[in-house]
C-alpha cells in the first residue's frame, strides 16, 4: 500500500480511493458511526468509519482507539461540507500502527503542565506551524545569503572569550581548563572574512540571562554575518534584504500557518525596504517627550524600544549608540565620534530587538586603548588582535535572533514557543 499526505485529499478527484496514515487527533462515535481527525505533518482530514463499509473488528478498533494514537486508513474521498476542509475519507479499511495511553494533555491546560509535556505539545497546529514558519524563514534566509555571495561556515560553541561580557556566560569545565559556551560567533566570523570575505554562520548561542523577560532564552540560533569592504551603511542594507527575503519566503510557503497563528498577515507585506533610520540622538529625545527619563549613554531597554516602534510599521534601524553603551569591537563614527558606527533593528509594532549589528574597528591601537578603558584583558584575544595586525580591512557584521524574528512574524506573545524545546532561567527539561 502507498500512502498519500493527508493534504492530498483536497487535491485529489472526489470519489477516488485514498490510503494515509498519521495521528488520532480528534475522535468521537456515535451510534453506527465513528468520527477520527487524523493528523500527519501535511495537515488534518476527518476520517469516518461507518457499520458495514468495514470489516466490524475494525470498525470496533476505530471505535476504541485512543487521542494520538497512529493509524492506517484506506477508503474514498467525499465530499462533505460539515467537515473541516469540506472533504473527508469514508474508511473501507482501518488499522491501528501504535496504540496511545490517556494523552497527558487535554483541552484547557496550565502554561506549566504544557512546558512539563513539551515532547509532546509540540505536536499541536500552533507549535507545527511555528516549526514550520522558522523552517521557512531559515531557508529564505540561506538561499538569499547565497544568492549574495555568502558562504556559511561553521564557527566552534566551546571558546575563551567573553564576547557579550562575562555576567551572562555559561562557563564549564573543559579537562583541566575552564571554557564558555558561545555568545555569539562574531570573532571566528571576522577571523574567516580574511579568506572567504563574506560568510554567514547559524548557531546556538548561549547567555546565562537571569531575567524572566518574553524575549530573552539561554539558549538562541543566531545567524550571524560578516562582510569583508562594508561599512555600516552597507551593512544596514544587508540587514534590509535579508529580512524582506526571510518574510517573503514565509508569505509565500506558508500563508495558511500564518493565518491560523496571527489572523491578520497584512501588516508582513510592509516589511520591505527601505526600513526607517533615527540615531540614538534622536530616539533619547524622542523618549523623553513622553515622559521616559533617559539621559545620553544609558542603552535602550524593553519599554524604551517598546515606545519607540508601537506606531511604525517597517522596523526601525536605531544607529548611532553612545561608544559607553557598546561593546569594544565597534568602531568610531567619524562623523561623530561619540558614537559607534553600529545599528540595532527594532521589528516594529513594538515587538523589540532582533538584530545587533556595526562596523567593527580595524585600528589595533584603538582597540587597546577601547580594551583598557572597558577594563578588558587582553590574553584571551590575542587571536583576535592578530586580525588587526595581518592586513585588517575595512568590515561589518550583525547578528539575528532566529526565535526573535519568529515570535515577530508569527505574533506570538513569548519568544519560548519560537522553539521547540525553550531553555530559560527555569526550564531545561524536556
Ligand atoms: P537584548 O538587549 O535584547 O538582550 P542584546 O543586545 O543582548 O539583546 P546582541 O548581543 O546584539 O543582543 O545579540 C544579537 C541578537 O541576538 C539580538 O538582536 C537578538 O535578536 C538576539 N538575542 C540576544 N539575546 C537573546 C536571548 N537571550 N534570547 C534570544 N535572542 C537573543
Ligand atoms: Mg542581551
Amino acid at each position: 500500500m502507498t500512502f498519500e499526505p493527508i493534504s492530498s485529499v483536497f487535491d485529489a478527484p472526489s470519489g477516488s480511493e485514498i490510503s494515509v496514515r498519521g495521528w488520532i487527533h480528534r475522535h468521537r462515535s456515535s451510534g453506527a458511526i465513528v468520527f477520527a481527525v487524523l493528523r500527519d505533518s501535511s495537515g488534518i482530514v476527518q476520517v469516518t468509519m461507518k457499520k458495514g463499509n468495514l470489516p466490524d473488528e475494525q470498525l470496533e478498533a476505530a471505535r476504541s482507539v485512543s487521542l494520538e494514537a497512529s493509524v492506517e486508513v484506506r477508503g474514498h474521498i467525499c465530499e462533505d461540507r460539515r467537515a473541516p476542509g469540506g472533504r473527508e475519507v469514508r474508511a473501507t479499511c482501518f488499522r491501528v500502527v501504535g496504540p496511545a495511553e490517556a494523552f497527558p494533555i487535554t483541552e484547557y491546560q496550565s502554561e506549566e503542565l504544557l512546558l512539563d509535556y513539551r515532547h509532546l505539545w509540540i505536536r499541536s497546529r500552533e507549535q507545527t506551524a511555528v516549526m514550520k514558519v522558522k523552517a521557512s524563514v531559515l531557508a529564505g534566509a540561506r538561499d538569499w545569503l547565497r544568492e549574495q555571495d555568502f558562504i556559511e561556515v561553521t564557527p566552534p560553541i566551546f571558546t575563551q572569550n567573553a564576547c557579550e561580557g562575562g555576567t551572562t556566560l555559561f562557563k564549564l569545565k573543559y579537562f583541566d581548563r575552564d571554557v564558555f559556551l558561545s555568545q555569539s560567533a562574531q570573532m571566528y566570523l571576522e577571523a574567516l572574512i580574511f579568506s572567504l570575505e563574506r560568510v554567514y554562520s547559524v548557531t546556538p548561542s548561549f547567555r546565562a540571562e537571569k531575567s524572566r523577560t518574553p524575549r530573552h532564552l539561554t539558549e538562541y540560533w543566531h545567524l550571524e554575518l560578516e562582510e569583508a569592504w562594508v561599512d555600516n551603511r552597507g551593512n544596514m542594507e544587508i540587514q534590509e534584504g535579508l529580512v524582506t527575503a526571510m518574510v517573503e519566503r514565509v508569505l509565500q510557503e506558508r500563508k495558511e500557518e500564518l493565518l491560523m497563528l496571527r489572523g491578520d498577515i497584512t501588516p508582513l507585506y510592509d516589511i520591505k525596504p527601505p526600513f526607517k533610520r533615527m540615531r540614538y540622538q534622536e530616539a533619547i529625545q524622542r523618549l523623553r517627550d513622553q515622559g521616559f527619563d533617559m539621559e545620553w549613554g544609558r542603552d535602550l531597554g524593553t519599554a524604551e524600544e517598546r515606545a519607540l516602534t508601537a506606531e511604525e510599521t517597517v522596523p526601525v534601524f536605531i544607529t548611532n549608540f553612545p561608544k559607553e553603551c557598546k561593546a569594544f569591537y565597534m568602531k568610531e563614527d567619524d562623523e561623530d565620534p561619540r558614537t559607534c558606527a553600529c545599528a540595532d533593528l527594532l521589528a516594529p509594532a513594538g515587538h523589540g530587538e532582533i538584530i545587533g549589528g556595526s562596523e567593527r574597528e580595524t585600528d589595533i591601537a584603538r582597540m587597546l586603548a577601547r580594551m583598557e578603558e572597558q577594563g578588558i584583558c587582553t590574553g584571551p584575544y590575542e587571536w583576535y588582535l592578530d586580525l588587526r595586525r595581518y592586513g585588517s580591512v575595512p568590515h561589518s557584521g550583525f547578528g539575528l535572533g532566529v526565535e526573535r524574528l519568529v515570535r515577530f512574524i508569527c505574533g506570538i506573545d513569548h519568544i519560548r514557543d519560537a522553539i521547540p524545546f525553550p531553555r530559560t532561567v527555569s526550564r531545561a527539561y524536556p
